[in-house]
């Protein structure tokens, strides 16, 4: 199982943070042992002091590919969710200086909540999904799948071009704006919708 997460794919997250809008798809990896299943509580490290949350839209791949045409992409791909894509913002700042790799804000262990996965038969529009994270119940992020810079479609084809696609992989597809630092305590809910799908306590 492969987490695949796409960065800066909202135009006022990467601006938030102070980024160019990307030409191109930006891929990185997490590792399985990055997954925290739905309501298991994320265990803050402790060799970061500025862990942000970054609600995003996941799917769930079907079906094996590789090199898939945009235009049969959506066939390869057949549950959604919400999911964390928690990053050590201060880890991520000290590598992106340096121009070395991603991998210790974005990979370590637990930085990928996952919630329940609905079927996409479930979901009326795909092209204009509401989802939104709420920290302590107060909402923080809100985002709409109409303000995606790469689609879907566009997302799995462009993964599909490096990286053979497998049943169960998944697919993080970018931060709407709001992200902010958790501390211990907090509780984090995700939502697709009014559905909740996601729980997840900071420990
Ligand atoms: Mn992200």
């Amino acid at each position: 199982m492969k987490i695949f997460c796409i960065g800066r794919n909202y135009a006022k997250h990467a601006k938030e943070l102070g980024n160019d809008l990307p030409t191109e798809p930006i891929v990185f990896c997490k590792p399985p042992t990055a997954l925290l299943n739905d309501g298991k509580p994320f265990y803050h490290p402790n060799f970061s002091e500025n862990i942000h949350h970054e609600i995003e839209l996941v799917l769930r791949v079907c079906k094996n590919g590789k090199a898939i045409d945009p235009k049969f992409a959506h066939k390869y791909y057949n549950q959604i969710t919400v999911g964390i894509d928690f990053t050590a913002r201060d880890w991520q700042n000290k590598l992106k200086d340096k121009g070395q790799p991603w991998e210790i804000a974005k990979a370590f262990d637990g930085s990928a909540p996952v919630g329940s996965f609905i079927p996409l038969s479930e979901i009326e529009d795909m092209s204009n999904i509401e989802f939104s994270m709420t920290k302590n119940e107060q909402v923080v992020q809100h985002g709409f799948t109409r303000d995606l810079i790469f689609s879907f479609d566009e997302l799995v084809s462009y993964i599909s071009r490096f990286f053979t696609i497998q049943p169960g992989d998944l697919i993080f597809t970018g931060t709407p704006e709001g992200v902010s630092q958790v501390k211990i305590g907090d509780n984090l809910e995700g939502f697709i919708g009014n559905r909740k799908l996601l729980s997840c306590k900071v420990c």
